[in-house]
């Protein structure tokens, strides 16, 4: 990649308007919000509740589209696209991470984290090698057959991580992927995403947390809508060193494994 190549933004948006039409009134979730995300960044959003935060992560991973304004994902104008062609985009290029976690109940860890590339059309060999990958890349090697209500909060957002990556996509978008974990398990995630960015990969998390938000390089405050503050962090807290200070206990012991496989 060249010095021009490298500097294009990966997300790239202007003047990005989402009105919501209601019965009797209409509700202005973003308004005139305009940004740029270059490769390899690192950004989390954050704002008290029904500042737009999530709408915003809605239109960047290409489950909805903005009233107006620009939205140029890899330099491609996406926000006034169809929702087939916009499906095909998230497939490729969006790795999301929900609050919830999001993952078949009846499917176990390796299943979930397979399903999208058999909807990319990957055959099975090379699938079973590529989520074994991406499992243990999250620390989950020893877990791989087990479902998710055999898994604890912190293992199944893991597994849920494992999914966004599988396909490889351009950028990881994570909307309160902490917000249902303790206090460890939510830095193990957050060890995870610095250990990915680390790597390269760009990542755009939603919190509502400042410790967690001080994990990222740049930080995106919003209010009522409005973009209003767009800031650098100088020295992004370090997961891997606050889990030092954390006890070892049983319930923890694949953290290891993660340290060992990613760092
Ligand atoms: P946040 O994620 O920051 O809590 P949201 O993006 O979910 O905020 O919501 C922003 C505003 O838009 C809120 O006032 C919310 O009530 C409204 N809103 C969000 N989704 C919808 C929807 N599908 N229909 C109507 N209003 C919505
Ligand atoms: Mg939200």
């Amino acid at each position: 990649m060249d010095e021009m190549e490298k500097k294009q933004p990966v997300i790239l948006v202007r003047n990005l308007t989402k009105i919501y039409s209601m019965d009797s009134f209409e509700v202005y979730a973003l308004q005139n919000v305009s940004f740029e995300v270059c490769p390899g960044e690192f950004v989390a959003v954050m704002g008290p509740s029904g500042s737009g935060k999530s709408t915003l992560m809605n239109i960047l991973g290409c489950l909805d589209t903005p009233t107006s304004g620009q939205y140029l994902l890899d330099q491609q104008e996406v926000s006034r696209l169809k929702e087939k062609n916009l499906a095909a985009i998230r497939n490729k290029k969006i790795g999301f991470v929900f609050q919830s976690y999001n993952l078949l109940p009846r499917l176990n860890a390796f299943q979930n984290v397979e399903l999208p590339l058999i909807y990319a059309g990957v055959t099975r060999t090379e699938r079973y090698e590529i989520v074994k990958k991406v499992l243990s890349e999250v620390g989950l090697k020893e877990r791989m057959y087990h479902r998710p209500n055999q898994l604890s909060g912190g293992q199944t957002q893991r597994v849920a991580i494992a999914r966004a990556l599988v396909n490889n996509p351009a950028i990881i978008l994570a909307d309160e992927p902490t917000g249902n974990l303790d206090t460890r398990s939510g830095e193990e995630v957050m060890q995870i995403f610095q250990t990915l960015n680390d790597e390269g990969k760009t990542i755009i998390l939603v919190t509502h947390e400042p410790d967690i938000s001080l994990h990222a390089k740049r930080i995106l405050h919003f209010r009522d809508g409005h973009l209003e503050g767009d800031e650098r962090v100088d020295n992004p807290v370090r997961a891997t060193e606050l889990l030092k200070e954390y006890p070892n206990d049983e319930n923890h012991d694949d953290l290891v494994e993660v340290g060992r496989e990613l760092t």
